[in-house]
């Protein structure tokens, strides 16, 4: 399992049930009734789930996927600690890079073109190369992307995880 954190509260002391369903203490106080999530999307568990294996809910599978930790990790590669998995921004298929080339790649399914690392779909960062033989840590965990201008000059290509995808899905 990627991650065994409570959504509400980010906090590990949780209780697994059955399937992907757990619960969390603290929340359940909080909201004072008992609140159950799943561990695979990371989300509230329906009140009318039919089924306590799985929650139904859409895109379970999809944002498991796109929650797990795992990042490429290859030196020699243009999106060395890029998250494994990103969906498209056009049509949100699960797509993983081959390590190959610059970071930008083509959605087989809609054609759809963007930045590996910062989801851009127009990123020409032609200096990048230069950048990370310059920089032997590429690591950029605590960068804060909220604020979304729309300015056009040009901003450096940061690695961003996979949150905005997240929120709309
Ligand atoms: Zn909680
Ligand atoms: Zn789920
Ligand atoms: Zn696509
Ligand atoms: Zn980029």
């Amino acid at each position: 399992m990627s991650t065994s954190k409570c959504p509400g509260c980010q906090r590990s002391d949780i209780r697994k049930l059955d399937g992907q369903r757990a619960v969390c203490k603290s929340c359940s106080k909080a909201k004072r009734c008992v609140f159950q999530f799943c561990l695979a999307c990371q989300r509230e568990w329906p009140h009318n789930a039919s089924t306590t294996s799985s929650c139904m809910l859409p895109n379970c599978a999809l944002r498991a996927v796109l929650l797990s930790v795992t990042k490429i990790s290859d030196p020699q590669s243009s999106v060395n600690g890029c998250p494994y998995f990103r969906a498209c921004p056009g049509c949100q298929s699960l797509l993983t890079h081959n390590g190959e080339g610059c970071p930008n790649i083509i959605c087989p399914d809609c054609d759809k073109e963007f930045c590996f690392r910062c989801l851009r779909p127009e990123c020409f960062d032609n200096e990048y190369y230069n950048e990370y033989y310059g920089d032997d840590n590429g690591e950029d965990d605590d960068y804060d992307d909220d604020d979304d201008d729309d300015d056009t000059e040009t901003e450096p290509c940061v690695i961003v995880d996979n949150a905005e995808i997240l929120k709309d899905l």
